[in-house]
């Protein structure tokens, strides 16, 4: 297989260019994604120089977006926040973010990079149909009750089955796709397999 992980990129949002290094071979401070904001360990472009580190993933994200959210027009990655206090909160998570951002101008859209590309669908184990991601709670005052964590969420992107009413937080129906081959259905089967 080719390695499809350059030494050196220029990355437009880094004025230096950005060096392949492995993060493990170096001191042990906590080091942080300038994209998405969450820890980086392992491979990664930085600049030393700067502080400055990329996920590689982060470093490839398409400098525009057609999302289905906002079919039209197209939504453009911004390295740092475009508001003059230098952070913004994503529409999807509500979360303030201070890295790598996709936003539409005309919709006042602002999304961390990796909720630009949460899955537009997804399988719970608290539920038996497929849930779908939904730009915005369907009832009158934006809210509604998780129906896996049982907290509110208003006004923010959630995961629906439509046919039953089915609510979920973002967080709450993801979580179950990270751990999925690993404790949790463990712990079900177990479970299943102590029923009479
Ligand atoms: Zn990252
Ligand atoms: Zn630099
Ligand atoms: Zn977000
Ligand atoms: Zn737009
Ligand atoms: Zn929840
Ligand atoms: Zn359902």
């Amino acid at each position: 297989m080719r390695m499809n992980f350059d030494p050196i990129i220029h990355h437009f949002s880094h004025e230096h260019p950005l060096k392949r290094m492995n993060l493990q071979d170096q001191t042990t401070k906590t080091v942080t994604c300038s994209g998405c904001e969450f820890e980086a360990s392992g491979w990664v472009y930085g600049c030393n120089t700067c502080n400055y580190f990329l996920h590689k993933p982060c470093s490839k994200m398409p400098e525009i977006l057609n999302h289905p959210f906002d079919p039209d027009h197209t939504l453009l990655l911004f390295p740092n926040p475009v508001y003059p206090g230098g952070a913004f909160i994503c529409d999807a998570c509500r979360e303030i973010g201070t890295g790598f951002s996709y936003h539409c101008t005309e919709c006042q859209i602002d999304l961390h990079n990796l909720c630009a590309f949460l899955p537009t669908s997804v399988n719970h184990s608290s539920h038996h149909h497929t849930l779908d991601l939904w730009s915005g709670s369907p009832y009158k005052n934006e809210e509604f009750l998780c129906d896996i964590c049982q907290d509110p969420g208003s006004k923010q992107w959630l995961y629906r089955c439509n046919s039953c009413q089915f609510d979920a937080h973002m967080s709450c129906a993801l979580v179950d796709i990270q751990f999925q081959h690993t404790s949790k259905v463990q712990k079900r089967e177990r479970q299943q397999l102590g029923k009479p």
